[in-house]
């Protein structure tokens, strides 16, 4: 086998598409559902294409910065009204989603050619903490302020997919304020970014990271990253800042329908907002299920323990 990352000939070992950490930190989420491979396993998502040198002392260090933040304020949910103030290392999570992106397309067998020598390296070498220009990344906090409870999906508080769907516009027309009927916007196009190379959409339970990955030599970028950043409803996070308010990125959509990256004035905010009045402003029987479930997923993670 040829290492994926240091290039030599060696035998593999097995890496963790997500780091293995972070898996630990969710004992409740213990079945894989492999929508690429359309198979549901107990198996950890992994690959096996890396030497034992590179898993073990290269790029480890990766796998517990990641570790640390996701630990520290997303094992817990939030509600639509908190604040959320993270403190991060911006260098550090462009090369945690990178590998966990690398990873996931290797296990697709995809095109890997944007990890060249130069992303390679800025990888391996914990001491290359110069971020990379072509590279952006968005968060946001994942919200179910849907009346749907979480469980009724899976317990998915880990995803991730390749190439989401972005909107150019509200998927909703018009709402009858009088009547509650919804007119949905039946042409609403695909937002198509010059010189995307690839993007992923990462939920860890209450946190959605978006990668963009652009064309080196692009000179769109600037531009791109203007659209992302007033198009759609997530933090554009700076190299040259170390904290960020993650502003609700879902709706009662797209918390469920993860793929789907709605604008920021999309209508379904306001649907939600509607719905919610409309109920009392409150889901009681949302609620009363979330907590019998909580003590279900106790009980999950105590027959599931992870090693
Ligand atoms: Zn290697």
């Amino acid at each position: 086998m040829i290492c994926a990352y240091c290039g030599k000939e060696a035998k593999g070992t097995k890496e963790h598409i997500i780091s293995c950490a972070i898996l630990d930190l969710f004992p409740e989420c213990y079945i894989t559902f492999d929508d690429a491979r359309d198979k549901i396993h107990l198996g950890d998502p992994m690959v096996k294409d890396v030497c034992a040198g590179c898993n073990n002392n290269k790029i480890s260090y990766i796998d517990s910065y990641a570790k640390g933040l996701i630990g520290k304020y997303f094992t817990k949910k939030y509600d639509e009204d908190d604040k959320l103030e993270i403190e991060y290392d911006y260098t550090m999570v462009q090369k945690m989603l990178l590998k966990y992106a690398f990873n996931d397309m290797r296990s697709r067998k995809d095109d890997c050619s944007f990890f060249d020598k130069e992303i390679l390296h800025y990888l391996m070498d914990v001491c290359d903490e110069i971020p990379k220009e072509n590279i952006t990344v968005l968060c946001g906090l994942a919200v179910n302020v849907s009346p749907a409870p979480d469980a009724i999906f899976g317990n998915l508080k880990l995803r991730w997919c390749k190439n989401p769907l972005f909107y150019s516009n509200s998927t909703i027309r018009h709402i009858n304020y009088e009547t509650g009927a919804i007119i949905l916007n039946e042409d609403v196009e695909k937002e198509d970014f010059p010189d995307l190379k690839f993007s992923y959409l990462f939920r860890f339970n209450s946190v959605q990271f978006l990668l963009m990955c652009w064309d080196k030599n692009s000179e769109k970028i600037d531009q791109n990253n203007i659209v992302l950043d007033c198009q759609y409803p997530y933090h554009l996070m700076k190299p040259n800042e170390n904290k960020a308010v993650l502003p609700l990125c879902t709706d009662e959509l797209n918390y469920h329908k993860f793929e789907h990256i709605h604008v920021r004035w999309d209508g379904l905010f306001e649907v939600g907002l509607m719905r919610k009045y409309a109920s009392g402003g409150s889901y009681i029987y949302k609620e009363h299920i979330e907590k019998e479930w909580q003590e279900e997923e106790k009980k999950i993670s105590e027959e599931h323990p992870r090693k």
